[in-house]
């Protein structure tokens, strides 16, 4: 299999400005991320702070990012990461059922807003899953719900409704209950019209078994009941401890120290994921480190 020097995971301010000094590094990088990178860059009316760019707005400094990503060669990699595991001297990242080498790893994901669902931890890998593709299969015959928190969630929830018996999709943002009430839907797959609000409390929960043998056996929202079997949690970011075992945390960031080293030996953390403030010009400037920080690891083992 192909192995790349440094994986840079997520593509906003953090994770171009990691790819652009590796590359110059002459590393073999892969970059992460979607093709439109970071919706929190895109959607800023004016940023204000940004050195060098006066009044910029989010979509002129998007494009700003692509023109320097395109310049110096370096393609966008349309996937999203799902789990990373240290193997030692490399790292494997899972992308759907897909598996990719690389001997180091950067983290600019970016930071998860939401807090954790009632059940949501509790529950993981025994009915609750962040990735439809990788999962999907182990619910055919059965009902699951979709948690949508981004756009991808409705292409999600529709790829679910080819495999499992009936989808449940709960639009957890006005963003995504507009978008699944344009889309055209199988008949096993419904929308739960509920408030937003309400749907932020709701609780997953396993009302069969006791102890180990729990899993998920329904969602209770304020109001009602709704019976499945898995749970599909589908927000941009993944919580960094959900997407590397046995990273350390500080808070709900990855913990770091100045050169941007996690505690896995070459794995960094760039941006808001690494910690507050969180800022544009914070994110790039982390992005650079910890691609020196890699080069150095890479070159020299530490
Ligand atoms: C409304 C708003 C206004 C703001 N205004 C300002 C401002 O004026 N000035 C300022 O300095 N800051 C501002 N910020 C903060 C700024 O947006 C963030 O600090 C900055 O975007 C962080 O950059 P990042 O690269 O760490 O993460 P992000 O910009 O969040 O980018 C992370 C990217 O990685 C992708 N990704 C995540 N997980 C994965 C995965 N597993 N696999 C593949 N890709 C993945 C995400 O989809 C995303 O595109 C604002 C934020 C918001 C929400």
């Amino acid at each position: 299999m192909e192995r790349y020097d440094i994986a840079i995971v997520g593509n906003g301010p953090a994770g171009v400005s990691a790819a652009i000094t590796s590359k110059i590094r002459n590393k073999k990088i892969v970059l992460f991320g979607s093709n439109q990178l970071s919706d929190k860059v895109g959607k800023a009316h004016e940023i204000l702070n940004y050195t060098g760019l006066p009044r910029i707005s989010g979509e002129e400094l998007n494009k700003n990012l692509k023109k320097h990503l395109a310049d110096l060669d370096i393609e966008i990699t349309e996937k999203k990461i799902n789990m990373v595991y240290s193997m030692g001297d490399h790292f494997n990242l899972q992308a759907g059922e897909e598996f990719i080498e690389a001997t180091s790893v950067i983290l600019a994901g970016g930071v998860v807003m939401e807090k954790a669902l009632e059940g949501e931890n509790e529950f993981l890998g025994k009915g609750v899953s962040y990735c439809a593709t990788c999962d999907a299969q182990f619910y055919k015959g059965k009902t699951v719900g979709v948690l949508g928190y981004n756009e991808e969630s409705v292409e999600e929830a529709l790829y679910l409704a080819e495999i499992v018996d009936k989808v449940l999709y709960f639009p957890m943002k006005n963003e995504t209950k507009e978008l699944i009430a344009k889309a055209s839907l199988p008949d096993n797959l419904s929308v739960v019209e509920e408030e937003i609000a309400d749907l932020k409390n709701l609780a997953i929960k396993s009302e069969n078994q006791e102890g180990f043998m729990r899993k998920v056996s329904c969602i209770e929202t304020k109001n009602n009941k709704y019976e499945m079997e898995g749970v599909f949690v589908l927000r941009d970011a993944v919580a960094p401890d959900k997407l590397v075992p046995g990273i350390e945390l500080d808070g709900n960031h990855v913990k770091v120290n100045l050169s941007m080293e996690t505690n896995i030996p070459g794995l960094f953390a760039c941006g808001d994921i690494a910690g507050k403030p969180y800022q544009y010009i914070k994110a790039a400037g982390q992005g650079n480190v910890a691609a020196l920080s890699a080069v150095s690891y890479l070159n020299t083992g530490v």
